[in-house]
């Protein structure tokens, strides 16, 4: 790919700041809410429900490219001020989708991201504005785009002066028909692979219904992606466009409680709880760390088991290995700024319910196996 003269693999993956949010870098980028501005009002409550998900960027289209010339076309600049002003109100950043010269000129300055949507990805002399756009540009993937002409896409914007762009992957047509397009993960792995731009995933528009946002979005983590983009309404059956695959508000605040686990799976990082300094949302992260660390220790203990399975019953306590465990784990305190003593005074209970936890088993083992022997 000779022409990547600009988007093509660099030595270094380029991160993306834009007012105080990277994007491209260890944290996760969760962008949300609905397809269509509707009113100050609906805008106002997502917004809210974007912050206490611990999302950064506001999305909401003022200027819709619909298939059909019937369907609602946006509510222009109007939505605009409505879009900004809720943003502004949370702290967040926020995007929309431009379609022409005309719309681009009316919203570049007044928000913090510009989106070229996927049926305007050729949009060739649309792409050549946005790279003289000092704002950063997501760029979706056409509908039926390779992913070559795809990255050409993202170096006209390049080539024309602009270095902020973010690739987002939302969804190929193929002759599937259970879903409104196909979610293509493996091109988040190829596009990190030939670009060093960042590559995020919207799930709502490949997928095109709700109940499969949730573990897309996941595996969307898992597969390398640096952000989501997500529609959220807060009304979704009242919603003006994309309605079935918006996400209600409770469904995006639990989505968002969940993506720390698989951002932290796969070395990357995000915090849920954008007004992390109110006591309920601290204390629901709390909660939330809480479980895990639950979860982690019942996980530790059936692999214990599962050890002790292999040893020798006066075998099963082990002090040399637990002297290296502790080393181990004391090192790896003090590298993330924990006190040592954290991990010396509950790794040593931890270990004896282990061993306890082994003894127990290989006792009720003998038992099952006793009657047999008899036999
Ligand atoms: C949108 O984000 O609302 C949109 C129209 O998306 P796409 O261009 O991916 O269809
Ligand atoms: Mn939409």
């Amino acid at each position: 790919m000779k022409d990547l003269k600009l988007a093509g693999r660099n030595a270094t993956r380029s991160i993306i700041e834009v007012n105080g949010v990277s994007i491209g870098g260890k944290e996760i980028i969760l962008m949300g809410g609905p397809c269509a501005v509707e009113s100050s009002l609906q805008m106002s409550q997502i917004a809210e429900t974007v912050k206490l998900a611990g999302g950064k960027i506001l999305r909401g289209g003022v200027f819709k490219p619909r298939t059909s010339p019937y369907s609602f076309q946006g509510l222009g600049l109007e939505g605009l001020d409505y879009l900004v002003q809720a943003a502004r109100a949370q702290n967040l950043l926020c995007v929309t989708e431009v379609i022409d010269a005309a719309s681009l000129e009316l919203v570049v300055e007044k928000v913090d991201l510009l989106q070229i949507g996927a049926r305007n990805m050729q949009n060739f002399e649309l792409l050549k504005l946005a790279g003289k756009a000092n704002k950063p540009i997501i760029l979706k993937r056409g509908l039926s785009a390779t992913i070559e002409e795809w990255l050409l896409a993202a170096e006209y914007i390049l080539a024309a002066g602009n270095p902020r762009v973010i690739l987002c992957e939302r969804g190929i047509r193929t002759f599937e028909p259970s879903t409104r397009n196909t979610l293509d993960l493996s091109a988040v792995g190829v596009a990190k692979e030939l670009s060093h731009l960042p590559v995020i995933v919207d799930p709502s528009h490949a997928a095109g219904r709700r109940d499969l946002i949730s573990s897309l979005s996941k595996a969307a983590i898992a597969a390398g992606a640096d952000g989501l983009i997500i529609e959220t309404h807060p009304n979704p059956a009242e919603a003006v466009s994309d309605g079935p695959q918006s996400l209600t508000p409770e469904q995006f605040v639990q989505l968002a409680g969940e993506l720390g686990v698989v951002a932290g799976a796969v070395q990357r990082g995000f915090t849920c709880g954008g007004k992390g300094d109110t006591l309920k949302t601290l204390r629901t992260q709390i909660d939330r760390v809480d479980q895990s660390i639950i979860e982690l220790l019942a996980e530790r203990m059936e692999v214990v088991r599962k050890i002790g399975d292999q040893k020798r019953l006066d075998r099963v306590k082990d002090p040399v290995r637990e002297k290296e465990v502790m080393l181990r784990l004391v090192h790896l305190a003090i590298e993330r700024q924990l006190s040592p003593e954290i991990v010396k005074k509950i790794y040593p209970l931890i270990f004896e319910f282990g061993v306890q936890t082994q003894i127990k088993s290989k006792l009720a083992k003998d038992n099952e196996l006793e009657p047999a022997s008899i036999q």
